[in-house]
């Protein structure tokens, strides 16, 4: 079983590597599409502003330069290079996303829920103090932000359906109701899933989604692309083998959008 198509990379237009290095391992591990979805976020609140320019993850600006770059770019790599992004969502900027991603005209976006209210899902110093109930009731909403992602159908893809468990804070807080709520919403969606493969050889050890949340989604019928959530070269290669044998093992294979 092979996996040729990697829907979920980044570059130096948000916080991974050159997309020159990138390509070279990506051709290297013997992938045939690779597709670059960088950090995006179209908020006006402050907080998200000045983020945005301390950390220098523009792509809303300087995606026009990137796509020059990834045109350059595609006559000298015998693969296919999707310019894509990596949108935050959040259910107040709808109407900025969608004036967004029409101006943009990406070949797909990847739909991704980083904050709830303004907290990020991903840090542990937010929630090393907060008491079993408020994670409890952090988590419920993120699982209620990610139902209004895929109901938006604003994305093609939806990035790392169960966030919080990577977080060692949040982690084990996630039910088997969230599932069915975001399984139910996905099976009425034209947004896919990815098996999201950020954490899969680190210390979290697990896709997302994890195991008994990708039996809920399947029992709706719905399928995942492979998205490697790579940011450096030789994790593209690493994640690429890592997917082989999980899709071998099930005798499975991973939707390709675009074919
Ligand atoms: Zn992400
Ligand atoms: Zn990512």
């Amino acid at each position: 079983m092979s996996v040729v198509h990697d829907y979920h990379v980044h570059s130096n237009y948000s916080d991974g590597t050159q997309m020159p290095r990138m390509l070279d391992a990506a051709a290297d591990a013997g992938l045939r599409a690779v597709g670059f979805a960088d950090h995006c976020n179209v908020a006006e609140r402050e907080g998200l502003q000045r983020e945005k320019r301390e950390y220098g993850i523009n792509l809303d600006r300087t995606y026009p330069l990137r796509r020059e770059a990834i045109e350059s770019l595609r006559e000298q790599y015998d693969l296919r290079i999707f310019d894509a992004v990596e949108l935050d969502y959040d259910p107040r900027d709808e109407g900025d996303i969608v004036s967004f991603l029409d101006e943009a005209d990406f070949d797909y976006a990847v739909g991704s829920v980083h904050r709830v209210a303004g907290t990020n899902v991903q840090r542990s110093a937010p929630f090393a103090d907060l008491s079993e109930r408020e994670r409890r009731a952090f988590v419920d909403d993120y699982y209620e932000r990610l139902a209004d992602l895929v109901e938006s159908e604003l994305f093609a893809v939806a990035a790392h359906v169960d966030l919080p468990e990577r977080t060692p804070e949040l982690r084990g807080y996630t039910t088997a109701d969230h599932h069915e709520l975001v399984a139910d919403a996905f099976r009425g969606s034209r947004t896919v899933p990815e098996l999201n493969a950020g954490r899969v050889l680190r210390d979290y050890g697990e896709y997302h989604p994890a195991p008994d949340f990708r039996a809920a989604l399947r029992e709706r019928g719905v399928a995942f692309v492979a998205g490697s959530d790579s940011h450096a070269p030789d994790e593209i290669r690493n994640r690429k083998r890592a997917f082989e044998d999980h899709f071998a093992e099930r005798e499975a294979e991973p939707v390709q959008l675009f074919d």
